[in-house]
């Protein structure tokens, strides 16, 4: 497995694998890499011989006040990780690699989607992630680019700009992958407090009563989050941030489920130590 830390090495790599297989695939994280991390290496695989993970913390995506100091890194873990699921190639660079001093990088406009739920929890945000993302597909060039449901709203924003710019990308995704009660497998979830841990499943257990609600033929969103917003709201250590119903298609929130139209449910709560996002899918009646 090849580690690569600057830029250059990175475009020239990426056009020597593409060279050589005819297409690569790309997986973006932030390290501190789990099971969710894995199944996105295993669906990159599926796309193309050669895997590129690249693992940046990325400070633009961090507003003020937020966890970028402390943000869980382990690089050393993170390399044999992927080594050990056959990764070509780690691309670990430092900030100025990423963010050349003195050159201004283009930095799509996430639009309005990108200042609701996480964008208005966390200003500035999805400006962060699509100026980080579109760097990466530019260093990487034409390739097939894997990201996870876990985060919806990131992964809908990716996909509009991958249009609206058509960028030589295609993007595939991988359902969240979850712990034994539920918990959405999460590189923060490492800093939850034993307790904040026993209590973190309430975000998958709101999801899933709405998602119960919605197969038993609920239509109107006011009840599923309203059911949402009691299943975190009776967990002591949570505090609910949003619960939504949001189409799929336009990532805004919806009155009503209709028809074969898909929806999802969405969550975000702050526990003392850490603050956990999640989404559902709902099924149609
Ligand atoms: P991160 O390192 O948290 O920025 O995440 C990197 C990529 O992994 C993103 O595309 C995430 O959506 C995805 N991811 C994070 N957690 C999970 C999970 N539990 N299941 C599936 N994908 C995930």
């Amino acid at each position: 497995m090849d580690l690569i830390r600057t830029a250059d090495e990175l475009r020239r790599a990426a056009a020597a694998e593409r060279e050589r297989y005819g297409t690569i695939a790309l997986v973006p994280t932030m390290g501190a890499l789990h099971a969710g991390h894995d199944a996105l290496i295993l669906r990159a695989r599926e796309e193309a011989r050669s895997v590129l993970v690249s693992i940046f913390v990325n400070p633009a995506q961090f507003a003020a006040g937020e966890d970028l100091a402390t943000y869980p890194r382990d690089e050393g873990r993170d390399l044999e990780r992927c080594e050990r699921l056959g990764v070509d190639a780690v691309w670990a660079p430092p900030i100025d690699e990423v963010y050349p001093p003195g050159v201004t990088l283009p930095e799509p406009d996430p639009g309005p989607v990108g200042e609701t739920f996480e964008g208005a929890a966390r200003p500035g945000h999805f400006r962060g992630v699509l100026k980080v993302v579109h760097r990466l597909f530019d260093l990487t060039g034409p390739c097939h680019a894997a990201f996870g449901e876990k985060d919806a709203q990131q992964l809908f924003l990716v996909r509009r700009m991958v249009d609206e710019l058509a960028l030589p990308v295609s993007v595939v995704s991988c359902p969240t992958v979850r712990e034994p009660d539920g918990l959405a497998c999460s590189s923060r979830n490492a800093r939850l407090s034993a307790e904040e841990r026993d209590q973190a499943g309430c975000l998958f257990l709101a999801l899933s009563e709405a998602a119960a609600l919605a197969r038993a033929g609920e239509s109107g969103a006011a009840r599923l989050v309203a059911a949402m917003t009691r299943e975190v709201g009776a967990t002591p250590l949570a505090r609910l941030e949003y619960a939504a119903i949001v189409a799929d298609d336009t990532f805004e929130a919806i009155d009503d489920l209709v028809g074969d139209d898909r929806a999802r449910a969405i969550v975000a709560a702050r526990f003392p130590s850490a603050r956990l996002i999640d989404n559902l899918p709902l099924p149609t009646a």
